[in-house]
């Protein structure tokens, strides 16, 4: 399977196969599409994990500071794992994930 390239680069979705631009202030972590992520990092960044599954949004929450906080769910290993939503995630699908009405699937491969 193809890792998500890190340390900012652009990459394509593993899960939509959108192409995700660079993102400017800090190290990209999921698409800004679909939301999906890969379980690589331990800590973030650090690429220590083994499991390399597909990581699904499951709830966001809301941080005063730090913005929308994105709760991930393995669907390899079943981990939770949370990550900082970035500024230029597209809005419609935090919201859907927030209303619990997010499907992966209607996401994958742009049917
Ligand atoms: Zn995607
Ligand atoms: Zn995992």
């Amino acid at each position: 399977m193809k890792q998500f390239e890190k340390n900012d680069n652009s990459f394509v979705c593993v899960w939509c196969k959108k192409r995700v631009p660079e993102l400017k202030y800090s190290s990209r972590d999921h698409c800004t599409h679909c939301l999906a992520s890969l379980h690589i990092d331990v800590n973030p960044g650090d690429r220590a994990n083994e499991c390399c599954g597909i990581l699904f949004p499951i709830d966001v929450t809301i941080s005063g500071k730090k913005g929308y906080i994105i709760q991930y769910k393995c669907s390899k290993c079943g981990k939770l794992h949370n990550n900082k939503s970035a500024q230029d995630d597209e809005f419609s699908t935090i919201l859907k994930v927030m209303n619990k009405t997010y499907s992966p699937l209607d996401y994958k491969n742009e049917k």
